[in-house]
């Protein structure tokens, strides 16, 4: 059997196959079972955001394997405190779960919230993304990943992304916290009014609720540390993952001082987040992207690529919209067939629906950038 035959034996056949390995990668570029090469603009569905087999990080990563792998958060952790204390330089909030997942951190981020203001409702966006399990896709309000898993979580209530008015008739004393991407990635790189999140936040404070702003995709990828900074909006609860460990699992569950007092020893906890091999990838990830200026390569690569996509003259094109690294084109028809002819083309893109979403490593060259145009000019054009 090849890997292929071997793979669909044995899983639960869950996912739409690409129908080829991956077997390496370096720089933008993997590479399958038979060193045919892709550059790849989906860095792992928004993950290895350094792309691969960068010499800083690896190092690092294999020099922390042989010290100590995992070291669990009852213990304390010299490369754990390292990485705490560079990210608490980064983002706005005062205290930090550390976990595995997107999924995970916002998991925490509801139960914090229950737990923090001692109530029980929370509202979040139509269509937004926020992961699988039972709580965290009780605030997912896609029908098609909700419906098969009824009946969810109670006191979960799903109003119009970007709509203020829906989220006022909704929003009322016994809410615990709205949960919001700040920009709807798996729907499509939905962005909103500038002003929304801060809308959204007054309307929080109001009836002393909380703000959970979730960038497991945004983070680190629209030209800003956070889309949070671009929206100029603090969330009172934050959740990171994905380009955070580069493609080794990190997630983050960041709260303000005023949550954490609030938050009781005991009532939440996991084994391998925090492990000092995860807090090693997390770490050198942040360095890289700060020694190397690789937020301002996110803005500028990600301007001329939208740019340069928006001009494109294609009677399938609805629409091209974005945020530095993070562009959806959108297609006046179903996407599939067009991926597939760009992944023999050698150019990986993600697809949903109607929607081919581009979330390439943030060190993607202008160059590349010029490549990935042209090859997507060849099968849109
Ligand atoms: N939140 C957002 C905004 C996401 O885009 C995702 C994954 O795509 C998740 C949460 C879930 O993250 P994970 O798949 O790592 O559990």
């Amino acid at each position: 059997m090849n890997i292929q035959e071997i793979e669909d034996r044995y899983l639960i056949p869950l996912y739409a196959k690409r129908d080829i390995a991956l077997v390496r990668g370096d720089g933008c570029f993997l590479f399958d079972e038979n060193d045919k090469r892709y550059l790849d603009l989906t860095s792992n569905y928004g993950s290895s955001l350094l792309g691969y087999n960068n010499t800083n990080y690896n190092q690092a990563l294999k020099k922390q394997l042989d010290n100590i792998a995992n070291a669990h958060s009852s213990f304390y952790s010299d490369t754990r405190a390292s990485f705490l204390k560079k990210l608490h330089s980064i983002i706005p909030q005062e205290k930090s779960f550390l976990c595995s997942t997107g999924t995970e951190s916002v998991e925490a981020g509801i139960k914090f919230a229950r737990i923090a203001t001692e109530k029980t409702g929370i509202i979040s966006a139509k269509m937004g993304y926020h992961g699988r399990t039972m709580g965290a896709l009780s605030a997912t309000a896609i029908p098609k990943y909700q419906k098969p898993f009824l009946p969810l979580v109670p006191e979960f209530k799903h109003v119009a992304f970007n709509n203020i008015q829906d989220l006022e008739e909704n929003l009322d004393e016994n809410t615990a916290a709205v949960i919001l991407e700040p920009i709807q990635g798996e729907n499509g790189v939905i962005i909103p009014d500038k002003d929304y999140l801060q809308k959204v936040k007054e309307l929080c404070e109001k009836n002393n609720s909380l703000l959970i702003i979730d960038e497991v995709q945004t983070g680190f990828r629209t030209g800003n540390w956070l889309a949070s900074d671009y929206f100029e909006v603090k969330a009172d609860i934050l959740c990171l993952s994905k380009g955070l460990g580069n493609g080794f699992p990190v997630a983050v569950t960041a709260v303000t001082k005023e949550v954490s007092d609030n938050i009781p020893k005991g009532t939440h906890s996991t084994t391998f987040g925090a492990n000092p091999l995860a807090c090693c990838a997390g770490l050198v990830t942040l360095q890289e992207i700060e020694n190397k200026n690789l937020l301002n390569n996110s803005k500028e690569v990600g301007n001329f690529l939208l740019n340069e996509l928006q001009s494109l003259e294609s009677p399938l094109i609805r629409e091209v919209r974005g945020l530095g690294l993070m562009i959806a084109i959108e297609l006046k028809q179903r996407v599939t067939p067009y991926v597939r002819e760009l992944q023999e083309k050698g150019v990986l893109v993600m697809l949903n629906g109607n929607i081919m979403r581009i979330l390439p490593p943030i060190t993607i060259s202008k160059q590349e950038a010029e490549m990935a145009i042209e090859k997507i000019k060849q099968v849109l054009c």
